[in-house]
């Protein structure tokens, strides 16, 4: 696609980010529907230059598990990148609607996640940095893959000081300062499908009375919020400082409780979340795991499971 601010006419928003927005577009010459995430910078035009040449990497990324990309280019001061549009939205939202999701079709996520990982950093040594149920879509086909993974180092470079409010599915490693490593998404993923599977963030205000940590259900108190662009609330009320402390001093989240999910699946996220980078489970050795090999031959029709939301 030759891409032009012009040709694409907006549909509907999708969603505002940390970074910018996300729309639904046609692409007019050619009828080809494309999400359109717009990246606000104030980076001088040489640098966002080098983003937009460090973002064609992504027109080699091919993977049933990796959305796909079709082309970038600058609109004002602002980075235009175009992409497969998901119809089904992301796991975030899909949960916030519609509760817990079922441990089986978590499974099938958890694969299709990892498989996306090991692709981007095994074929072109790229780590996602940003694993998070956002920026995990699906659509009506039954399609489950990863977006918004961090190929370019000017634009994580030039977004680093608004980089807040997305830091809660941060390592403890990273939070302490080390270098990003694969098994730092491997974290942020271990948090991720414990969220899908609970229906709420797995951490909590440890301040507010009630330990609801066993609760099915809950929204912590009623406020399960928020994205506040100081970056000062989390999901869960905390503040970002009492969410790092957590992360770092406490023991890491589980799928509990007890007897409520089967044993192979509490034992997967416990590798995915072992607080020492050096211990925690690396993506090729997880997509060996038993619950994996039990999501790889599952027969969930995911197409039916989507056409209920
Ligand atoms: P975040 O990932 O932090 O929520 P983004 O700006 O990346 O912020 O995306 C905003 C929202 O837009 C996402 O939460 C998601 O629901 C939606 N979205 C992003 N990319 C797509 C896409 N390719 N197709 C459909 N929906 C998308
Ligand atoms: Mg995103």
């Amino acid at each position: 696609y030759d891409l032009r601010n012009e040709d694409l006419k907006e549909l509907q928003e999708l969603g505002q980010g940390n970074l910018g927005s996300v729309k639904k577009v046609e692409h007019t010459p050619s009828g080809k529907i494309m999400a359109l995430k717009i990246v606000h910078t104030d980076a001088k035009p040489s640098v966002q230059k080098q983003i937009l040449r460090e973002l064609q990497v992504m027109h080699d990324c091919h993977s049933d598990y990796i959305i796909s990309f079709y082309g970038a280019f600058l609109a004002d001061s602002n980075i235009c990148i175009c992409m497969e549009f998901m119809d089904k939205g992301s796991l975030d939202r899909i949960y916030k609607k519609n509760g817990p999701i079922d441990i089986d079709i978590v499974g099938k996520v958890a694969l299709a996640a990892l498989e996306g990982i090991t692709y981007l950093y095994d074929v072109h040594r790229i780590i996602h940095r940003d694993i998070k149920p956002s920026n995990i879509l699906c659509n009506s086909a039954g399609q489950i893959k990863i977006c918004d993974f961090g190929v370019s180092g000017q634009l994580l470079n030039s977004i680093a000081e608004s980089f807040v409010g997305t830091t809660t599915y941060m390592s403890p490693e990273r939070i302490q300062g080390a270098h990003y490593t694969v098994k730092s998404d491997v974290w942020s993923l271990g948090i991720s499908l414990v969220e899908l599977a609970l229906g709420r963030f797995p951490f909590l205000d440890s301040s507010s009375d009630s330990d609801l940590s066993d609760n099915p259900e809950g929204h912590p108190q009623g406020k399960r919020k928020s994205k506040s662009k100081g970056g000062r609330l989390q999901d869960g009320g905390m503040s970002v400082l009492e969410l790092f402390q957590q992360i770092v001093n406490e023991p890491a989240p589980r799928l509990k409780p007890e007897g409520r999910f089967p044993r192979v699946a509490q034992e997967f996220m416990d590798y995915c979340l072992f607080k020492d980078p050096q211990v925690r489970w690396a993506p090729n050795d997880l997509l060996k795991h038993k619950w994996i090999d039990h999501a790889r031959t599952e027969t969930i029709d995911l197409e039916a499971w989507t056409s209920t939301f």
